[in-house]
């Protein structure tokens, strides 16, 4: 395309911010389509993240949110948010239309777009959820949106997967014959996709879950990426999961959702994720 268009200031804001890849994934999604744009990394205090968007939003466009401020944003953006960001009580995307401060979060149809980049479309698959925490609140509706036949969310804390099922029933309660939730050790059955959505990654530990059983043609799903297997990965070849991934694709299928609501454009995600895997060595 020759005709570079002009998008303007957007940024991606959180505490701490240092390590965020959003500027590199917006920045190819921009030259994919001649969009020409500027995307910085914003570090907000911890006690003024409202007074940081206002500030951002003086000039700036469009901003990602991350750690610990998405349900900041939720709130910033109460009046105009929508139905995806309703049912995650989070935000992860900020855009002024008509002088007002729009929300949606785009984690759950950045999952879906790459289990089904996987070849693991949620449509009619059974799903256990591993985890209660802010990457999850933004993925069950999603799922379930995209069809599949039962979705099972356990936690350490089991009250908090509770939690989280009653508050996505109270708002869809179409959703209750597909949605459970229990402890950690409340998984009988097999499954068809198992995800790994706790934070023990981040430690190198996986979720306790000795006796989960996974279907033919399964996949194990660690929404953790790192430059190499995570221990939930290789924990889960072993249990006989066919097919293992981490949430690096997630990560950059979000950032497409919220480039899509912001340009117009759906960007193809394939070319940038081959590049941030082979910039960072990931399998
Ligand atoms: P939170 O801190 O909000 O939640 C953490 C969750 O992990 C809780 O459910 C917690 O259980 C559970 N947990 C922590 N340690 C253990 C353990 N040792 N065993 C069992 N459960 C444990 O984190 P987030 O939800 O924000 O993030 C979760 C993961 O998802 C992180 O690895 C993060 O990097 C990743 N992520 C990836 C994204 C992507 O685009 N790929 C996007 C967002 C997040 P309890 O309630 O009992 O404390």
């Amino acid at each position: 395309m020759s005709d570079t268009r002009s998008a303007g200031r957007y940024g991606v804001i959180g505490n701490p911010i240092r390590h965020s890849r959003s500027p590199e994934i917006h920045e190819q999604f921009a030259q994919q389509c001649s969009i020409a744009l500027s995307y910085e990394r914003i570090l907000a205090p911890l006690d003024g993240f409202e007074h940081s968007v206002q500030d951002f939003f003086q000039s700036g466009k469009g901003l990602n949110v991350t750690l610990p401020f998405k349900e900041q944003a939720f709130e910033l953006a109460s009046h105009n948010l929508s139905r995806r960001a309703r049912m995650a009580g989070a935000v992860n995307t900020l855009w002024l239309q008509d002088g007002q401060l729009h929300g949606c979060n785009t984690d759950g149809v950045g999952l879906c777009a790459d289990l089904r980049r996987l070849g693991h479309d949620p449509a009619d698959r059974r799903i256990l959820l591993i985890g209660a925490g802010g990457a999850c609140r933004g993925v069950v509706f999603p799922l379930l949106q995209a069809g599949c036949e039962l979705l099972h969310i356990i936690n350490r804390t089991s009250t908090k997967a509770h939690d989280l099922r009653e508050h996505v029933v109270a708002l869809e309660p179409d959703t209750s014959r597909r949605l459970s939730a229990g402890g950690l050790d409340d998984h009988s059955g097999d499954w068809d996709i198992i995800i790994n959505a706790t934070s023990a990654s981040l430690q190198q530990s996986l979720p306790e879950l000795p006796d989960a059983r996974y279907r033919k043609h399964s996949l194990a799903y660690d929404m953790f990426y790192a430059g190499e297997p995570t221990a939930f990965m290789v924990a889960a070849e072993r249990a006989g999961a066919d097919q293992v991934a981490d949430g690096l694709g997630m990560l950059v299928g979000q950032a497409a959702a919220s480039f899509a609501i912001w340009h117009g454009v759906e960007p193809d995600v394939e070319p940038v994720l081959a590049a941030l895997r082979q910039h960072s060595g990931h399998i």
